[in-house]
């Protein structure tokens, strides 16, 4: 039985045995689940697979929320254990966009700033796969200058009135809830008390999902349109004016996971499959390895109050170009060695390749911060 990730047949490291029989088990699930027909393999599944059904059943076998507490739904398990999973999840290409953001960084978000109501009403639901959210953090002005938000909320009666927009509101168009950033201070106030974190039912009148249609013609994002919507104040992520803060820590949990490098997997093992060893090949196994190792030290530390920005910052830099790097060696293959399941896989990279390097923010803006942090920038 191998103990890691597999590329050629091969372990890529070693890994204690309790984290075995944890991928063992969930390879045994994900054949199983290719075989009934509740998944198909697919590349770039944790943004475009999106499939209530097979988040549920994830849920019900205890693969989501794996580290939270008992309490809560969760198994208390070793952030190496959920790397384990979510890593098999992504090298079979397997439909878990539904629960993706909540698994990932809602989660944690509540366990580390939610109050004892929020996380026994949303954590339990969503570790069974019922729950989804969704994230509004960009709006059409602000991007990468998440700091120019420009949603408000102003206080109503036991709540907040929000008015605004968020745009690349990925699956808001699927998900019950949306956890956004909105501006609650004055005029010229500083980011880091005018900005406040807030949870919103996108069923509460006032919210207009519109989806966007993409290369793919399908719709994996939205703009969602906040008209006067009422927010209680229960729906308050921490407190008023602690939002930038907060935010600036769940992005560490948002760029440095092995979905930064593993969008293209289900491409790069069929190339192994198909007999690809060229040396451009060899050099993809290379990064591959240096990646993971990178990604599984950050996500040890995530839980930690100092987040490591730095760290995710490279991850999700590097990872994102090895993606790129990993359509142009499939290009040259296919070229030479045709095969209609690689082809299909390529084009399912290719139409979502523009993204890579812009969702969870501009590879520009990691390559500053990560400039900034050594005193160059
Ligand atoms: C597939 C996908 C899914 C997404 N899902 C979500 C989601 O669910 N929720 C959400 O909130 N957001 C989501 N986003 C938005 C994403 O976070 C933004 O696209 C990203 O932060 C960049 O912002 P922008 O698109 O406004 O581009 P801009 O900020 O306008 O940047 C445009 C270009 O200018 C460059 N640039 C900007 N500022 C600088 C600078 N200071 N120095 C150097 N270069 C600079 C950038 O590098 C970029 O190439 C998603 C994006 C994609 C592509």
């Amino acid at each position: 039985m191998s103990a890691t990730l597999e590329l050629f047949g091969e372990p890529l490291g070693a890994e204690p045995g309790e984290i075995t029989r944890e991928r063992a088990a969930i390879r045994g699930f994900l054949a199983e689940a290719k075989h009934s027909g509740l998944m198909a393999t697919s590349c770039d599944s944790w943004m475009s697979g999106h499939s209530p059904e097979f988040s549920r059943e994830l849920g019900r076998r205890g693969w989501i929320g794996m580290t939270w507490p008992r309490r809560y739904g969760g198994r208390d398990t070793s952030p190496s254990m959920r790397f384990a999973v979510i890593e098999e999840l992504l090298a079979a290409g397997a439909p878990v966009a539904a629960h993706w953001f909540a698994d990932r960084q809602i989660g944690p978000s509540l366990l580390r700033h939610g109050s004892a109501q929020q996380r026994e009403f949303f954590l339990p639901r969503m570790s069974r796969g019922e729950l989804y959210f969704s994230i509004g953090m960009s709006e059409p002005e602000s991007g990468s200058d998440l700091s120019s938000v420009r949603t408000r909320a102003v206080p109503a009666r036991d709540g907040w009135t929000v008015t605004g927009s968020k745009i690349w509101t990925s699956h808001a168009q699927h998900s019950h809830h949306l956890l956004t950033l909105v501006r609650t201070g004055d005029r010229g106030e500083k980011a880091s008390t005018a900005l406040t974190q807030m949870i919103v039912d996108l069923a509460q009148p006032g919210v207009t999902v519109r989806p966007i249609r993409t290369l793919d013609g399908r719709e994996h994002f939205c703009e969602v349109f906040f008209d006067d919507v009422f927010v209680p104040s229960d729906r308050v992520l921490g407190t008023p004016g602690s939002g930038w803060k907060q935010v600036l820590g769940e992005l560490g949990f948002e760029r440095s996971g092995p979905e930064r490098f593993l969008s293209t997997f289900p491409l790069l093992s069929a190339m192994a499959r198909d007999g690809a060893a060229e040396p451009d090949f060899g050099h993809l196994v290379a990064q591959l390895v240096v990646l993971r190792s990178m990604s599984a030290r950050v996500g040890k530390h995530l839980g930690d109050n100092e987040a490591p920005g730095v760290a995710a910052a490279v991850v999700k830099d590097l990872g994102t170009a090895f993606e790129q790097d990993t359509l142009d060696v499939a290009r040259e293959w296919l070229s030479q060695h045709p095969a209609p399941d690689l082809a299909e896989l390529f084009t399912q990279a290719q139409t979502h390749s523009p993204g890579f390097t812009l969702r969870g923010g501009a590879s520009e803006i990691m390559r500053d911060i990560i400039a900034r942090a050594e005193g160059l920038s």
